[in-house]
């Protein structure tokens, strides 16, 4: 009798080849992967289409590989996976899964992070890490002993990522460099992105003061916008 193996299958949202929009490989051609379902709850989330784990959106490995290979015709080889939350626990077997098919086939892949939680299965396996900060205006918290454990076991592949909308979401991120340093954790690239709110216009005075704010605070940070929203709007997709 033959062992029936049950099949991976993953809750997606969207697979499309884009160009990074943020942060510092911004402009790197890939292939975005987006989970569906996310329970964080950040308040100015751009992509809360995302947040129920809607069972509608199940495909089978097979089908994102497929995709992902459509995509690539072997020329983009490098994978973000994104969401949602990738790393909601009852996304992780199948995501596991995905990588080791991803990386089988020779694919570079990153992984957004939302900065509350260390998944060691996933991040041992992964080329690099966009790890979150959450700021007071996405009313969601970052732990900075959780920051600073990440940091320490993963800051040879990984920026740490910050939207900030105002002086306190400056603030908060700089108090989280501050208590790394302080902590001896490793020097990593540290990346401000200027809040860009859905149906807003492309907030240039915000861009300025999150650059002006970081001269008077001693230049710690890269201030990097999100390109795709200046190309696109802030509320296309897939793009
Ligand atoms: S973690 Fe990401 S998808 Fe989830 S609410 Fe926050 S910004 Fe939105």
């Amino acid at each position: 009798m033959v062992a029936c193996v049950p099949m991976t299958t993953l809750l997606i949202n969207s697979i499309y080849r884009a160009t990074e929009g943020e942060g510092i490989h911004i402009g790197i051609p890939q292939i975005f992967v987006r989970f569906q379902g996310c329970h964080i709850g950040c308040v100015n989330c751009d992509s809360k289409e995302t947040w129920d784990f809607d069972p509608a959106t199940t495909k089978n490995l097979d089908e994102v590989m497929e995709e992902v290979e459509v995509l690539s015709q072997d020329i983009i080889k490098r994978v973000s996976i994104t969401g949602g939350d990738p790393l909601h626990p009852s996304h992780i077997p199948s995501l596991i899964e995905l990588i080791k098919e991803l990386k089988a086939r020779n694919y570079y892949i990153n992984i957004e992070a939302a900065g509350t939680r260390i998944v060691k299965d996933v991040f041992d396996m992964v080329d690099f890490i966009s790890y979150d900060v959450k700021t007071p205006s996405t009313e969601v918290r970052t732990s900075p002993e959780l920051l600073l454990r990440f940091v320490n076991e993963y800051g040879t592949k990984a920026q740490v990522k910050a939207v900030v909308a105002d002086k306190k979401d400056f603030e908060t991120v700089f108090d989280a460099f501050h208590f790394v340093k302080k902590n001896n954790g490793p020097v990593v690239p540290w990346c401000l992105t200027p809040c860009y709110e859905p149906e807003e216009k492309f907030p240039m005075q915000r861009f300025q003061a999150v650059v002006k704010m970081n001269e008077d605070f001693g230049l710690p940070f890269r201030v990097i916008g999100q390109q795709h929203k200046w190309m696109f709007g802030s509320e296309a997709k897939q793009v």
